[in-house]
């Protein structure tokens, strides 16, 4: 059904509207609900699919016969290498293995720029007077603490449906040598959803940057996250960026952690051969090699890159059902309204949704009263400030299909009632 604009109704009708809104939301708020759509995790039934991880391995070597119990192999184990290579499109040589956590991964990359410089530095990141990042946006919270965290400066770009605005990416990049890097998700993007086309990748490899180490931070999470059976093929990166003069520009992550298990799984790191030996340089100073045991067993629990794919469908099938659910209740609740726009992901984690802009904070605030848990508003942006107050982030893996659509219908209610606020306030 599809329902009459809010802004098209009287002042009467809007006062009558919050009245019926005031009460289905006192309604809602004495069911006395305990809702949780703020997490990005996945949820037991999907981390039990990788249960057989725990009785793995059977032996402690790997197909050269080394014992992965010891020390050794910083770059991972040769076989599990192969496997995410074939799944990644690089070629085994540019993949390291690593510990359970991509972010870290990122984390450490960034560290050693600051400290080092990288392969293409004339110096250490950390000696210029200011660094800068660009960040398309809506994007992903941990990346944005991290810059902060580091006091790197952080520039928007707009995220669209085909990946961060690239002309406005170059444009900035070509002017400025103190933007030495930009994050991008390139496959369902978290939040927005889109998928970065293999035309803007290619502009974002080639452009002209004023920093001749200027480094895109490319973190595939969510390559193999399919929701629908129309399969996302992710950007070819580090080809293009190679074919096109800069081969040490993109730095690629990926992890299992929404494959097997968030707290257990592997991540990985791809680049440029030379970037992989600086990675390597670096990291050995730290690590004397990664937990090889749990490599094996993913190796083993795998089989080959098409024993990933396979699973990754077993997790479709718990998944999409919820995303599914969120578009449901937000079409019947929301839909012609004109308070509210969301997106119908492909892929990855979350439901990107708009509310009328000022409106986004109070949104999560009445939800939050009524027992309903939503991420912050804002917090897709850098330093949590979303300029419009518009953006809402909408995790629903997690919790049972009964209360995604449960907390999903209390999400309409308070983005009704807010909206109507806003309208009665004269905003
Ligand atoms: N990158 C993105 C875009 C994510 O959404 C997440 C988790 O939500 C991560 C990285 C975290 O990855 P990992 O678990 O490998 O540290």
């Amino acid at each position: 059904m599809t329902h009459t604009p809010l802004s098209d109704l009287s002042h009467d009708d809007l006062l009558a509207l919050r009245e019926r809104l005031q009460a289905s939301y006192d309604e809602l708020k004495g069911r006395g609900l305990s809702l949780d759509l703020t997490r990005g995790k996945p949820s037991s039934a999907q981390l039990d699919l990788a249960d057989e991880l725990l009785r793995l391995p059977r032996g402690c070597t790997d197909r050269s016969g080394t014992d992965v119990r010891n020390y050794g192999g910083l770059a991972g184990l040769p076989e599990l290498r192969e496997m995410f290579a074939e799944l990644l499109w690089v070629e085994p040589e540019q993949v390291v293995a690593g510990g359970n956590s991509s972010l870290t991964m990122m984390r450490d990359t960034l560290v050693y720029l600051l400290l080092f410089g990288g392969v293409d530095s004339d110096r250490p990141w950390g000696k210029e007077s200011v660094v800068k990042f660009i960040c398309p946006v809506p994007g992903y919270d941990r990346h944005f603490a991290l810059l902060e965290s580091l006091g790197i400066e952080m520039i928007t770009v707009p995220m669209n449906d085909d990946g961060p605005d690239a002309e406005a990416v170059a444009r900035l990049v070509k002017e400025d040598r103190s933007i030495k890097g930009m994050w991008v998700v390139p496959t369902y993007a978290n939040p927005a959803g889109s998928v970065c086309t293999q035309e803007v990748a290619a502009r974002l490899a080639s452009m002209e940057t004023a920093a001749h180490d200027f480094k895109i931070f490319w973190d595939n999470a969510y390559a193999l996250h399919h929701l629908t059976e129309d399969e996302a093929k992710s950007a070819d990166i580090l080809t293009l960026a190679a074919a096109s003069g800069h081969p040490h520009r993109p730095i690629m992550f990926a992890s299992t952690s929404k494959i097997t298990f968030a707290g257990a799984g592997v991540a990985f790191l791809a680049a440029s051969v030379e970037n992989v030996n600086w990675y390597l340089q670096h990291l050995g100073k730290g690590s004397i090699g990664p937990d090889k045991v749990n490599h094996l067993r993913h190796v083993q629990f795998f089989a080959s890159a098409q024993g990933v794919r396979d699973h990754m469908v077993r997790h479709r099938e718990i998944i999409a059902p919820k995303f599914a659910a969120v578009d449901r209740v937000l079409t019947e609740r929301l839909d012609g309204h004109g308070v509210a726009r969301w997106n119908k992901p492909r892929g990855g984690y979350f439901v990107n949704l708009d509310v009328m802009p000022g409106t986004a904070s109070r949104v999560v605030s009445l939800a939050k009263e009524a027992g309903i848990a939503l991420t912050p508003a804002g917090s897709s942006f850098p330093l949590g400030q979303d300029p419009n107050d518009e953006n809402i982030r909408l995790a629903p893996t997690m919790p049972p299909l009964e209360e995604v659509t449960e907390a999903m219908d209390g999400v309409a209610t308070a983005v009704l009632l807010a909206a109507v606020e806003k309208l009665l306030s004269g905003g």
